[in-house]
C-alpha cells in the first residue's frame, strides 16, 4: 500500500491523497480555524505538497482569509479539503476531520493559538500549549514545568528574534564578550557573533523554530528545538544559552542532533 493518507470532502466530489506520512499534527485554536470549521479548533495534518494528489479539483473553490493563506473547499458541500500558506509552499495543511480510516501515524503533538481559544472549550490533555499574540509562544500549561523565569523568557525571545531574522534585536541581547559556538564555527565577541548570525540569516529564506523542550539552571537555559529552514529542511538542534548578571547572553552553544526518525 503506497498511499498513506486519504481524505475526502463530505459529498465525495474531491479526494486528496498523500503518498507520505504526515510531517506533523497540531490543534489550532485561532479564530479563523474556529469560524471556518464551526468547531472549537481544527486539527491540522501537514503533508508534503509534492506527495499529494487531488482529484475532483474542479469542484474546489478558494478562499483567502489572509494574504498568505489559501483555503480550498468543496463548492458543493463546503468541506474544507486543504489549505496552503504561501510562506510554507512545500506543505499542505489538511484538516484531520476529512481523513478516512481510523489511524494517523503520528498523534497530535501541540496546541497553537491557545490564547485565542473558545472560552467555552477547555483543553483537557497535557500537550504543550502555545499562544500569545503570535499564537506560537510557549505557554506554561504543564504542571511539571517550572514557572517562567527571566532567563527562560530571554531564551524564548532570542528564538523569536532568530525566527524573525531580527539581527538588531539579537545584537541587543548579546554580551560584548559573547562566545558563539556551533557544530561548524566558534567565534568570540558580539561583532563576530552578529556577523555569523547575519550569514545564517542570509542563507535561509525562512526559519520556523519550535521549542520542543526547555531545561534550566540558574545561569543557563537549554532547549531542544525543531527548526524548519525554507519550509523543507528539518533540523533538530539543542541550543544552550548562558546569561550574565545583567541578563545578557554570554555564551551560545548549538548542537546538531537527529530527529525522531
Ligand atoms: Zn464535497
Ligand atoms: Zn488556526
Amino acid at each position: 500500500m503506497s498511499t498513506e493518507l486519504v481524505g475526502a470532502c463530505f459529498c465525495g466530489a474531491v479526494t486528496l491523497r498523500a503518498a507520505a506520512p504526515p510531517k506533523g499534527v497540531i490543534h489550532c485554536h485561532c479564530g479563523q480555524c474556529r469560524r471556518l470549521s464551526g468547531a472549537a479548533f481544527t486539527t491540522w495534518v501537514s503533508v508534503a505538497r509534492e506527495r499529494c494528489t487531488v482529484s475532483g479539483a474542479e469542484s474546489l473553490a478558494v478562499f483567502s482569509p489572509t494574504p498568505n493563506g489559501r483555503r480550498h473547499f468543496c463548492k458543493h458541500c463546503g468541506s474544507h479539503v486543504f489549505t496552503e500558506d504561501l510562506r510554507m509552499p512545500q506543505i499542505y495543511g489538511v484538516p484531520a476531520g476529512i481523513l478516512q480510516g481510523e489511524a494517523l501515524s503520528i498523534a497530535p503533538s501541540q496546541h497553537y493559538f491557545v490564547s485565542h481559544k473558545a472560552a467555552w472549550h477547555e483543553i483537557a490533555d497535557a500537550l504543550p500549549q502555545f499562544g500569545g499574540e503570535s499564537g506560537y509562544e510557549r505557554l506554561q500549561n504543564l504542571g511539571a514545568e517550572p514557572p517562567a523565569s527571566a532567563h527562560r523568557e530571554r531564551f524564548l525571545a532570542y528564538l523569536r528574534h532568530y525566527a524573525a531574522k531580527d539581527l538588531q534585536a539579537i545584537a541587543d541581547m548579546l554580551a560584548a564578550d559573547v562566545v558563539l559556538r556551533d557544530w561548524k564555527i566558534c567565534v568570540h565577541g558580539r561583532e563576530a557573533a552578529v556577523a555569523e548570525t547575519r550569514a545564517n540569516f542570509a542563507a535561509a529564506r525562512s526559519l520556523l523554530i519550535e521549542p520542543l523542550q526547555l531545561y534550566e539552571s540558574p545561569q543557563s537555559v537549554a532547549g531542544e528545538l525543531r527548526i524548519l529552514v525554507d519550509d523543507e529542511v528539518e533540523l533538530f538542534v539543542v541550543d544552550v544559552l548562558d546569561f550574565d548578571a545583567e541578563g545578557k547572553i554570554k555564551a551560545i552553544r548549538a548542537f546538531l542532533g537527529r530527529g525522531p526518525d
